[in-house]
């Protein structure tokens, strides 16, 4: 099976070709190629060219100020920019753009579309996601921020955790429990929380790589207008799983791009200290390069079914488990390729620690990668719950014994 694109899609691939050989600079080497000073100054011009040419949120439709691009077009767009290394989106924009705003397109009310949307474009509002809580993780529903309606405003108390890029941003996605009397997955409402307020302190948290990516958010008496509820009040948690399908099925076509441009560049990491002819670094190189081909139909099947328009299904689930999985093998790889050199590597590693290794190889930017993909595992639903989606939900096997209910349960009480 080698899936191609039709012509129209090859066209626009064209199209997006020209577009960066006439606005990249000359000798252009990628982004992580630049200094974080330099990255710094062409982020921000490139963000104004982006804008002008209509290429902020292109999937969203064009009167909300989206670039109105068609799903294949938008992939064409996004695979040409991995490949030469030019990110589509920065800072806050992954949860403006890549959660958040499909949300509100999918469940908010006209006129939240017209008054969020343009805002997140034109990067007046920065988004962060508050989901997780200290008690409250993969049991999400488990979680127990309250809200009270006073008046016209809501009134938020409790604690979030793990809020990655709180620190930069001005608006906060937010779920709480406004009835807590009612079951868990009920009773949960989906907000919109403006950070810039008393009632909200932002507290950063130091990870292993010795960057502070993600913070704790505390909630004292933190208001919010009462009309700023997406869905209906107490039904946030089909909201809070619209965003999730979000999160767990995105970049499904890039990521196979990222993880060849990758792995190329550690068989020659390899080949250059001379580990190419380990035959267990053989084989782990052999393994990594099947596992990029099946993320890679993989991505083509997510692509087919979202081109067929129906919404994220368990194929992210599928998806997330295999690239978390692999990118957290591949590193190890890569570490063990270094060696020693991996134990003292020279300078910081760099600031992009949950993403993947690109351009020249060093041993910080291997040892961050080794690191941040520890995280992958993690984050957007660990590879247990996916696991368990996927036993559950694809193959149909009998549900996990819940610590309430169920046969082991009797069996554990007696
Ligand atoms: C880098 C990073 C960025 C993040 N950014 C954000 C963010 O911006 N906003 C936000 O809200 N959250 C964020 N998170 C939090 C993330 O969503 C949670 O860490 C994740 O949902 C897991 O929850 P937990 O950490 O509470 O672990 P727990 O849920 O306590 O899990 C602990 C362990 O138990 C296992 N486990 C739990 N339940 C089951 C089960 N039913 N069956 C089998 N095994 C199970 C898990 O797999 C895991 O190994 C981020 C996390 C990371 C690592």
């Amino acid at each position: 099976m080698d899936p191609t694109y039709n012509d129209e899609a090859e066209a626009y691939r064209k199209e997006v070709r020209a577009f960066l050989d006439a606005h990249l600079p000359a000798g252009w080497r990628g982004a992580a190629a630049m200094g974080d000073q330099e990255r710094e100054t062409w982020t921000a011009a490139w963000r104004q060219t982006l804008a002008a040419n209509g290429l902020r949120a292109v999937a969203w439709p064009a009167e909300y100020g989206g670039g109105g691009l068609s799903p294949l077009e938008r992939v064409i767009l996004a695979e040409e920019f991995t490949r030469v290394d030019v990110p589509l989106e920065f800072g806050n924009d992954g949860f403006g753009f890549g959660l958040l705003g499909p949300t509100i397109i999918a469940r908010g009310t006209e006129e939240q579309k017209r008054r969020f949307l343009p805002r997140i474009i034109s990067g007046e509002d920065r988004w962060c996601q508050g989901y997780s809580e200290p008690g409250a993780g993969s049991d999400l529903a488990g979680l127990s921020t309250r809200a009270v309606l006073d008046g016209d405003e809501w009134v938020i108390n409790g604690q979030k955790i793990w809020t990655s890029s709180a620190q930069t941003a001005n608006w906060i996605f937010v779920l709480a429990r406004t009835s807590p009397d009612a079951p868990k997955h009920k009773g949960i409402t989906f907000f919109l929380v403006p950070m810039d307020q008393p009632g909200i302190e932002v507290r950063p948290i130091k990870e292993m790589t010795g960057h502070a990516l993600f913070n704790e958010t505390f909630f004292t008496d933190a208001r919010t207008a009462k009309e700023n509820v997406i869905g209906e009040v107490d039904e946030g948690w089909a909201v809070a799983n619209t965003l999730l399908g979000f999160e767990r099925g995105g970049r499904a076509t890039v990521m196979s791009i990222s993880y060849r441009k990758e792995l190329d560049a550690l068989i020659e990491l390899a080949r250059e200290r001379g580990r190419n002819r380990d035959p267990v670094i053989r084989d782990r190189l052999a393994w990594a390069h099947t596992q990029v081909e099946l993320i890679r139909f993989l991505g083509m099947r997510t692509l087919t079914r979202a081109l067929a328009g129906d919404g994220p299904g368990p194929e992210s689930s599928i998806f997330k488990l295999l690239w978390s999985e692999y990118h957290k093998k591949v590193t190890e790889a890569a570490v063990d390729i270094l060696g020693a050199d991996a134990l003292a590597p020279s300078g910081p590693p760099p600031s992009v620690a949950i993403g993947v290794a690109e351009g020249e190889m060093t041993p910080a930017s291997v040892v961050g990668t080794f690191l941040g993909a520890r995280a992958g595992t993690i984050y957007a639903g660990t590879s247990q719950v996916q696991r368990n989606i996927i036993g559950e939900r694809v193959l149909g096997l009998p549900r996990e014994p819940r610590a309430d209910s169920g046969p082991w349960n009797e069996l554990l009480r007696t």
